[in-house]
């Protein structure tokens, strides 16, 4: 069978975003559709996953929602669903920003960039590009040269900026993330803030740009972290290279993996082989959790097990 992930959100104002939801999520529900979707008085933010028939029925409920009129979707081909369940959840905002003072992409955001304006652009000398994904999802992959924040979540981002304000002075400062409705906001934020020369942003994200017959990915490296079980998607059509790397020798390497405490869950990048040498855990804590899933899964052995955590405590020791 063939399926499809859809990624896409749209600013609009929807007046009671609970109830909205619980509407939402039956009709959702009534196309077969798994998924995850964020509605906010300021608007919507999804990805959800079907066969072509499902996805092709709720894209056209959506087109002809008087709320939605021009949403744009980003169709990516799949083999089987991109998730397990279906969630629709009302939200105070589709992107967690937590600013002072909120911003309004309709009253002011960055300049849209095509994919193809994107990829001149970002080659011109007075230029910075600036990832305004989570250090996580730039560690896999990202646009060639781009500004790392170096910040544990999104939210963190604006005070990274003003702290490094020097990296933009004078400079054309494009921004962008993977779908693109973070750019929305945080380009208008940059903006206000007067940071940079001037603001772009790459209009649909780094899923269209891989996409477009034009950009073909160009300039990016490595792969994309989605927010869902695909985990990593490919970009660049014209040539590969590999920026990850694993998390516990530092090879090259684009296999995420969630580690094995459920407890704790992290996104590790991670090779076949040292997920088995520490069974599945980010940490010995991890690894040693009683109730560590890879275990479980792999059916691995009590002997095997000891085994390995003997191993790792050594490791320890020597490090
Ligand atoms: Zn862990």
């Amino acid at each position: 069978m063939d399926y499809r992930v859809l990624l896409y959100y749209h600013y609009t104002t929807i007046e009671d975003p609970a109830a909205f939801s619980a509407e939402h999520l039956k009709a959702c529900k009534e196309l077969n559709l798994k998924g995850r979707i964020l509605v906010a008085n300021e608007g919507i933010n999804g990805t959800v996953s079907g066969t072509v028939e499902e996805t092709n029925a709720y894209m056209e409920l959506m087109k002809n929602h008087p709320l939605f009129e021009g949403i744009v979707f980003k169709i990516d081909e799949a083999d089987k669903h991109a998730f397990k369940k279906m969630h629709v959840r009302p939200r105070p905002e589709l992107v967690n920003l937590s600013l002072e003072d909120d911003i309004n992409p309709h009253e002011i955001t960055g300049r849209y960039l095509s994919p193809e304006q994107f990829l001149n652009e970002m080659q011109d000398e007075n230029t910075v590009v600036l990832d305004v994904r989570n250090t996580y999802e730039y560690d896999v992959g990202h646009f060639r040269g781009a500004i790392r924040p170096e910040v544990e979540t999104f939210r963190d981002t604006p005070q990274w900026v003003r702290d490094n304000r020097e990296l933009f002075e004078g400079k054309r400062v494009l921004t962008y993330c993977t779908g693109g409705i973070r750019c929305e906001k945080f380009s208008g934020w940059l903006k206000r803030e007067g940071i940079g020369e001037d603001v772009g942003q790459l209009h649909g994200g780094v899923a269209s740009y891989g996409k477009d017959p034009v950009a073909k990915g160009q300039l990016w490296d490595g792969q994309m972290y989605v927010f869902d079980e695909r985990l990593t998607v490919p970009i660049n059509q014209v040539e590969h290279v590999v920026v990850g790397r694993d998390h516990f020798d530092g090879t090259p390497c684009e296999r995420y993996i969630n580690c094995a405490n459920p407890d704790c869950n992290k996104q590790i990048i991670c090779s076949e082989e040292n997920e088995l040498k520490h069974l599945g855990g980010c940490s010995i804590e991890c690894s040693k959790h009683e109730r560590n899933r890879y275990i479980a899964i792999h059916n691995l052995s009590e002997e095997f097990v000891e085994q390995q955590i003997k191993w790792l405590e050594n490791q320890e020791v020597k490090a």
